[in-house]
């Protein structure tokens, strides 16, 4: 099934590149989701560090609501800029994801756990 659904989005991408289509016709089967944009760390390589903007948060709705608008979907990685542990819904949004049978990963910046906000 798995190689079917690579055969499926190769050939329609090259379909929607040979019609000219900037957008694929196709629908996502994997798709990284930043939980939160902030870190507990500072390190001064990092573009996180030097935000100056208002932290943002995935919530647990808008999760959902990207859970149904990508029905292809397959596996979500959890991933992005910063700790995704500062996000006090991760675990309702893991739990969303489990429910709605979607595996998902977790990517962290290997740091002890910080304090959820
Ligand atoms: S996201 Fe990674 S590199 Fe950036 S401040 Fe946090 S630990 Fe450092």
């Amino acid at each position: 099934m798995g190689s079917l659904r690579k055969v499926y989005h190769a050939v329609g991408g090259r379909v929607a590149g040979r019609l000219g289509l900037k957008r694929t016709p196709f629908l996502p089967t994997s798709i990284d989701v930043e939980p939160i944009d902030t870190c507990n760390f500072a390190c001064d390589h990092c573009q996180v560090t030097h935000w100056t903007r208002k932290t943002t948060r995935l919530t647990t709705e808008r999760f959902v609501s990207i859970l149904r608008q990508l029905p292809m979907l397959r596996q979500i990685k959890l991933q992005g800029m910063g700790e995704p542990l500062l996000n006090s819904h991760l675990i309702e949004i893991l739990e969303e994801g489990e429910m709605g049978g979607m595996p998902s990963s977790l990517r962290r910046t290997a740091t002890s756990s910080p304090a959820v906000k």
